[in-house]
């Protein structure tokens, strides 16, 4: 496939803390509507190449191109627009705020979007299958409930690029596969997603 159609390519790309290379030299390429899986033991790296992908954080060397984008010719605000617009987060900590209903953390998301709408909110949890749960608490709701209440929120843009760490590393195997359909529905649809994980069926599914 030509680059025009990458999604994401790394190129040459290291972090280096003193002396240690938390990822040493990863060039990568990722077309558009792929599901890849990034498996690696704990302490590999993993989360700290998700930050440099989510532009949350820069590499010591080499550059991140997003579609076509190199992120290092990126200010401050492009950058910003580009995590808002382009990239949903998944996290293995749910980072739900504890008094704040399902539906309303979604809000809390479209927020930063400048767009709150209950309406739309309900949507994004009715697709992951939340609705009857939308006025609960966070404490009120199973892990695999809060972590789809986490789908829903990071659905809220309809981000291009998916980036998951450890989606399911607090759920049991019910919860691990309800998550994954969940995943498997946004590929269908053509969302590239990019999961990190050290479980073998979440990178059987990839
Ligand atoms: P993983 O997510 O695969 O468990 P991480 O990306 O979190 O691994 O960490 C990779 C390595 O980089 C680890 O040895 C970790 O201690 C180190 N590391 C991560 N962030 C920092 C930092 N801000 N400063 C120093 N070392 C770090
Ligand atoms: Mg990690």
């Amino acid at each position: 496939m030509d680059n025009e159609h990458m999604l994401l390519e790394l190129d040459h790309i290291s972090k280096i803390y003193g002396d240690l290379h938390a990822v040493d030299d990863l060039s990568l390429t990722v077309p558009q509507g792929q599901w890849l899986a990034i498996v690696g033991s704990s302490g590999s790296g993993k989360t700290t190449l998700m930050n440099m992908i989510g532009c949350m954080d820069t590499p010591s060397k080499g550059s991140v191109m997003l579609e076509g984008r190199r992120l290092e010719d990126l200010n401050a605000r492009q950058l910003a627009d580009v995590r808002k617009n382009m990239i949903g987060l998944v996290f293995q900590k749910f980072y739900l705020v504890p008094h704040l209903t399902a539906v309303e953390n979604v809000m809390v998301a479209q927020y930063y979007h400048s767009v709150v709408d209950e309406k739309q909110a309900m949507e994004a949890l009715e697709r992951v299958g939340l609705k009857e749960r939308a006025h609960h608490l966070p404490g009120q709701l199973s892990g695999g409930e809060q972590q789809r209440v986490c789908i829903a929120r990071a659905l809220i843009n309809c981000p291009k690029l998916i980036l998951a760490d450890e989606p399911t590393g607090n759920l049991d195997e019910r919860n691990e596969k309800i998550v994954l359909d969940l995943f498997r529905q946004l590929h269908e649809q053509g969302t590239t997603i990019i999961v990190v994980t050290h479980d073998a069926l979440v990178a059987s599914c990839a």
